[in-house]
């Protein structure tokens, strides 16, 4: 039904807020907002299976500001109309101003609570009353102890990025504050992908929810171009500063696994005359914003960050992520590389993969369930790093075991080893005849095997957790 609908005028919002559309200048509702708005604005509950940068954010906003438009009430102290929880605070803070940028000409109070700055100026907010309250759960379940945030007023509750959330380890907060919410009310969640424990919270907290799907089922958005370099370690240095020197790079985000190597590359970008601000954990809270702020009006074009900020920050019009390092974590990868490409642009995600990240570079490959291309023109370009095998060893080269004896090729290690390279490109597949590869192939297999066990006793576990919770 909703399909139809192309314009936000067929949505009937309030006039205030489809002016602030308009200038926005958001012509078409994207996929998720056009299936999700007309079902939030009719009164139902949304489960809701979008990536971020699928415009998921004004899908909630836009319906829930509607409600309030005509008669605006006035906020309550300490007692919210609209809770949001989010896993991050850089999210809570885009989620808040979206709200008020979108709800500018409605009079709405939204604020903000997250951890990293002092309790008593949240406090006055809340004391202050807000109709709208975003915040991570940590801190929200802190000022609710404290008294200051109420739950019995609320009329809407969002939960976005449940799956974060999730890994976050946020459930049992989550968990708390779901015991103080209203019954009475309207629930939407959001998730880029739906666990089974995702799946189940949502059928314990919603009434009769509506599904919203918009993934495609690929984990990454097919308008990001994704590459991979790989180079000797010691030469990303000079590599990074040979590529932001060269190119069109407007917007960069680079994401660097540690503080310090964060700060020490940024250094020697300084020193080679690049402008470059940094965000990561050791930064205090309006130090980060203030550079977010730089970069996101252009004053700072290149913008070097540890996962902290990979997180739900959405800014517009990033042109390139580059992977200074392969993070550990291949769900790390799909967050780094989703910061550019959204609402529909185009963007590029580049990976520089040294000798000592090649397993991990392996690994996400197989996770995305996708061949990166490999950037070779360039003067630090390693066929070596790009031939290592998943021990370190460059390919075909004659390989011990852990025990030290050499592995004896059986013919069903042969038929499982093309197997598991079935899929693969066919250069790929050739390489496939090549003894080291095979044994690749079991240990791996064993590894993804054990792999796959833990990650479900833990899945278990927090299942159990949550139905516990339900029983009480
Ligand atoms: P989100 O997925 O909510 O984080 O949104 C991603 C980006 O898309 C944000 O920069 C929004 O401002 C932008 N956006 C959301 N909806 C639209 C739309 N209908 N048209 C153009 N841009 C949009």
């Amino acid at each position: 039904m909703s399909t139809d609908i192309t314009t936000f005028a067929s949505f009937g919002l309030h006039r205030d807020i489809q002016s602030v559309l308009d200038q926005k200048r958001y012509h078409k509702p994207t996929q998720v907002q056009t299936q999700a708005i007309p079902l939030l604005m009719d009164g139902r509950d949304v489960i809701g299976c979008a990536q971020t940068g699928t415009g998921k954010t004004a899908a909630f906003a836009l319906p829930v500001l509607n409600e309030m438009a005509e008669f605006m009430p006035t906020p309550v102290p300490h007692k919210p109309r609209v809770l949001v929880l989010v896993p991050t605070r850089e999210l809570a803070q885009q989620v808040g101003d979206s709200f008020r940028t979108y709800g500018r000409k409605l009079n709405v109070k939204v604020a903000m609570t997250f951890g990293g700055v002092k309790h008593s100026r949240q406090v006055q907010m809340l004391k202050s009353g807000t109709h709208v309250l975003v915040s991570t759960p940590g801190r929200f379940l802190d000022l609710h102890e404290q008294g200051a945030v109420k739950l019995d007023l609320v009329k809407y509750f969002v939960l976005d990025e449940a799956d974060r959330m999730l890994d976050m380890g946020f459930m049992p907060d989550i968990e708390k504050v779901l015991t103080e919410l209203p019954p009475q009310r309207q629930t939407a969640l959001f998730s880029a992908t739906m666990p089974p424990q995702i799946a189940f919270l949502a059928k314990e907290i919603m009434r009769n929810p509506a599904e919203v799907k918009v993934s495609d089922g690929s984990l990454i958005a097919k308008n990001i171009d994704q590459r991979v370099m790989f180079l000797e370690n010691a030469k990303k240095p000079d590599l990074l500063i040979d590529l932001l020197k060269g190119n069109n790079m407007k917007k960069t985000i680079i994401f660097g696994r540690t503080k310090l190597a964060v700060d020490r590359v940024a250094g020697q970008l300084k020193d080679a005359g690049i402008k470059v601000g940094v965000i990561h954990g050791d930064k205090r809270q309006h130090e980060r914003q203030k550079i977010v702020q730089q970069f996101e009006a252009g004053e700072v074009d290149i913008l070097f960050a540890t996962d902290v900020a990979s997180r739900g920050l959405d800014i517009d019009g990033i042109s390139h992520v580059i992977n200074y390092n392969i993070p550990e974590d291949p769900e790390d990868y799909i967050h780094r590389v989703g910061r550019t490409a959204r609402a529909g642009k185009k963007g590029i995600a580049i990976s520089f993969c040294g000798r000592s990240e090649r397993k991990l570079f392996s690994n996400i490959e197989r996770y995305i369930s996708l061949r990166i291309s490999v950037v070779r023109s360039h003067r630090h370009h390693s066929p070596e790093v790009e031939k290592l095998n998943l021990k370190g060893t460059p390919k075909g080269k004659n390989q011990r075991s852990a025990s030290g004896t050499k592995h004896r090729k059986t013919h069903k290690d042969r038929r499982s080893a093309g197997a598991k390279l079935k899929g693969l490109p066919e250069k790929n597949k050739s390489n496939s005849k090549k003894k080291g590869d095979e044994k690749v192939s079991l240990a791996q297999a064993k590894r993804n095997r054990k792999k796959a066990k833990e990650a479900s006793k833990k899945e278990q576990a927090r299942l159990n957790r949550i139905k516990k919770y339900y029983k009480q």
